[in-house]
């Protein structure tokens, strides 16, 4: 057993979970569903699996995780908490299914996200998170879509913070732990270009409410993406480090226009996504 395993059979609360965490990684992740509470589901009921009509949405941390802290005093979970609300409310306008993997200011580990998602067989899965840095001058938003290697150091400092839940030590355990380099063997390739798809989609929109502090789309290995059976990414809504960005998430109206940008980009990839399997899209 890795350490990382070990380190998440501690973690783990039940006993069947335990069982599964004793057994291969891979388990843990596509079988563990069955054992896990069931996703809420808000919206239509499960229906087929086509067209393109499930939207996994993943609010970041939560409960005794707080992730970044604001020089203003915002809590990163509070704040991706309201813009999933706020994208949830849009989605469901656009007639699309939405799943939250958590609706409350509770804790939900990394890898029972990934389980959920996986469960209600999402076609897309979007994690919303807000940044923090050294540097309290770093600011703008910024698309993540998974890779075991980073794109530069700055992103591979965002999935080590990002991973934290897990109870990685960084980077460098990461890239030489053997459970998630089996994780890493979970990226799918298929999902891989569609995920970049979707991230540039949602960089696109989000460019335009912050023009000048767009930072572009970006890979790194973040825990909560790899081993999820759909398109996926994860945005970084801005920095609660910076004083500016800090002050723009405050506002509601701010918010509002992150959650319709994002909105706007979920509708479209999910056109292009219907089209490309000839199929008549929900959301015309
Ligand atoms: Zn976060």
């Amino acid at each position: 057993m890795s350490a990382l395993l070990g380190r998440l059979a501690t973690r783990a609360a039940g006993s069947t979970q335990v069982v599964l965490l004793s057994t291969l990684a891979a388990p843990l992740l596509l079988a563990a569903p069955s054992l896990l509470a069931a996703p809420s589901i808000a919206g239509a009921e499960v229906g087929t699996q086509a067209p393109f009509t499930r939207v996994v949405i993943d609010a970041g941390h939560g409960g005794k995780d707080e992730g970044a802290i604001g020089v203003n005093g915002i809590l990163e979970k509070n704040l991706v908490l309201d813009v999933s609300e706020r994208l949830t409310q849009l989605l469901q306008a656009e007639k699309l299914m939405v799943i939250l993997t958590r609706e409350k200011d509770r804790f939900v580990p990394l890898e029972v996200r990934t389980s959920r998602a996986n469960d209600a067989r999402g076609d897309l899965f979007v994690s919303i998170h807000a940044n923090a840095a050294k540097s309290r001058k770093a600011r703008g938003i910024e698309t993540y879509f998974v890779s075991l290697e980073a794109s530069d150091s700055a992103s591979s400092l965002v999935a080590e913070r990002e991973n934290q839940a897990l109870g990685s030590s960084g980077p460098a355990a990461l890239a030489q732990d053997p459970f998630l380099a089996l994780l890493g063997d979970m990226i799918s390739t298929d999902h891989m270009a569609d995920s970049n798809a979707f991230a540039k989609l949602a960089q696109a929109e989000l460019a335009q409410i912050v023009e000048e502090s767009s930072r572009g789309v970006k890979q790194a290995p973040f825990v909560v993406l790899m081993g999820v059976q759909m398109p996926a990414a994860l945005i970084e809504i801005g920095f609660l480090s910076n004083k500016e960005d800090a002050s723009s998430l405050r506002n509601k109206a701010h918010r509002q226009q992150i959650a319709e940008a994002l909105a706007r980009a979920v509708v479209a990839f999910g056109k292009r996504y219907d089209a490309r399997r000839g199929l008549d899209s929900l959301a015309d």
